[in-house]
């Protein structure tokens, strides 16, 4: 068996606990490798040459920081296919998402790049006489990062490439059922000529995380994942004194209004609501029909589905992959078993396609009539599962999202500019997306959504990532006049 270990100085270290979790082929149901799950001590010694490499790394100018990342992107560009194998290796999405994914990555290498420019900071002549006001900006020290299974090429950059382009050292925590990823990350970042210590990868579940979060020499962490674990992240690292920034789970609203193109509006729920199968944090899960759209609109996502190609990534045909294992595959099937009985109209089911039996697969489905209250709709089912849920006005609409108690993404499809501005100030959620269904915001903006979607303030990459992992040093500087020295500088004497 395959063993994934740890990745500390620049090399591969194994693990010693002799805890290990399994990684599957989640397109066949069989393992394919284990993951070293690290103890306390194996945390402690990636921690310690983060430490270590930190002091170096600060001091290291920021065109040689810059030089890094640019040849990183680089390696990144030339390795983009043999990275999205390995993604759908493990993950089981297609080559082409995990394409995409890798893209939406590598424009956070790209923004660090410019880590120059990001680094200034201000600076106030004569703020009084004599007296100058500048502050600049430094990293924090050793940072962490604990990421998802669906993203695990683009949420890690989504974090990394800013924390060691500001000059932290940083110890990443991938998921542990597609940690691969991150080692061939590891090894460009080695060849991009990152020195030993800069970046490290602890592998392991919650003892990892509970290291890292009360780990002295830990000054901040980033995560990415579901709501009740980002909820636990804040809470015990900001009760540690860590700088946090913790981003969760997601049920995303796509409103349709009665004046939008209706073949536009399915095409954008079917490729936001079933990408990846379902598995991306701002994917469409509830398409809001709002007046009479409703039959046209479930008649034209119903059509679509049939087409829709499912089948392993070694399938060059294939469209939509398996989920990420048995049982996220069974707890997803059970929001369309549990619909009928709480008055949910199930329109396409996808439990009953002929799929390979073994691998984790799930056919799009389509659930009618949803409502709050229900199962399907109040909570996060992160799967190939579409609900329609029918209001009569936008008013009803807007509510509807308003009220959920999550905000991460959120979109609107109309022809009107009023409509849709009148939805951007009215709508409690962090993404808004106007014709748009999947409003992940470009890398030199910011990520982040509202309510259970995130806690604390900080949202992640772009200026907000370079905010989150740097802290503001403000100076005060007077120099008296040189013609006041009680040295001849040369300057005319005013005394
Ligand atoms: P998860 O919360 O189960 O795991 C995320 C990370 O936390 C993993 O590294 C995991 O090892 C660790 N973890 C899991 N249980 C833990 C525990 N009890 N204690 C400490 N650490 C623990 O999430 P997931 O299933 O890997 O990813 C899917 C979730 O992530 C979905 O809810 C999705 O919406 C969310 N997500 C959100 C965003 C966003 O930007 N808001 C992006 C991607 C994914």
């Amino acid at each position: 068996m395959r063993t994934i270990n740890h990745w500390i100085n620049n090399a591969e270290v194994g693990s010693t606990s002799g805890n290990f979790g399994p990684v599957y082929n989640p397109a066949t149901g069989e393992q394919q490798a284990q993951v070293g799950l690290a103890s306390v001590s194996e945390v402690d010694a990636a921690v310690a040459a983060a430490k270590e490499a930190f002091t170096t790394w600060r001091s290291a100018s920021l065109s040689k920081r810059a030089e890094v990342m640019f040849r990183f992107h680089e390696l990144v560009v030339q390795n983009r296919d043999h990275i999205a194998n390995l993604v759908s290796s493990e993950h089981g999405k297609v080559p082409s998402d995990a394409a995409g994914e890798l893209a939406r990555g590598i424009e956070n290498i790209e923004f660090a790049c410019g880590i120059p420019q990001l680094m200034k900071g201000n600076f106030s002549e004569q703020a009084s006489t004599g007296v100058d006001v500048y502050s600049i900006r430094q990293p924090l020290g050793v940072v962490a990062g604990i990421t998802p299974f669906n993203f695990p090429a683009m949420v890690p950059m989504w974090m990394f490439a800013n924390a060691i382009a500001t000059g932290n050292t940083f110890v990443l925590k991938p998921s542990e059922k597609d940690p691969s990823v991150s080692m061939f990350v590891a090894d460009l970042l080695k060849q991009a000529g990152l020195p030993e210590g800069v970046f490290n990868i602890v592998q392991g579940d919650k003892v990892a995380v509970d290291r890292i979060l009360d780990h002295p020499d830990i000054s901040a962490v980033s995560f990415v994942g579901s709501t009740p674990i980002a909820k636990y992240i804040y809470s015990t690292g900001t009760a540690n004194g860590k700088r946090v920034q913790a981003l969760g789970g997601a049920k995303n609203h796509m409103v349709v209004l009665p004046d939008a193109d209706i073949d536009m509006a399915a095409d954008a729920a079917v490729s936001a609501g079933y990408g990846s199968a379902g598995e991306r944090c701002m994917a469409i899960s509830v398409v809001v029909a709002v007046g009479d759209v409703g039959d046209k609109l479930v008649d034209a996502i119903a059509a679509r589905l049939p087409k829709l190609k499912v089948g392993p990534g070694t399938d060059p045909d294939a469209e939509m992959g398996p989920l990420i294992t048995r049982e996220h595959r069974d707890k997803v099937a059970s929001y369309i078993e549990g619909a009928p009985a709480e008055g949910a109209n199930v329109v396409v089911d996808g439990r009953e396609n002929d799929l390979p039996k073994d691998g984790f697969f799930l056919a799009p489905s389509l659930i009618d009539s949803v409502k709050p209250g229900m199962k399907a709709y109040d909570e996060e089912i992160f799967g190939p599962v579409l609900s329609v849920t029918r209001v009569d006005t936008y008013d009803e609409a807007v509510q509807l999202i308003n009220d959920h108690q999550y905000g991460n993404g959120t979109a609107i499809f109309t022809r009107d500019g009023g409509a849709a501005r009148r939805f951007q100030f009215d709508i409690q959620v962090g993404m808004v997306g106007i014709n748009v269904p999947i409003p992940v915001p470009v890398a030199y903006y910011s990520f982040g959504g509202w309510k259970a979607s995130l806690f604390g303030d900080a949202n992640m990459y772009g200026p907000a990532g370079i905010d989150f992992y740097t802290r503001t040093k403000t100076v005060t500087s007077r120099w008296p006049d040189p013609a006041t020295s009680s040295v001849d500088l040369g300057f005319p004497q005013t005394r």
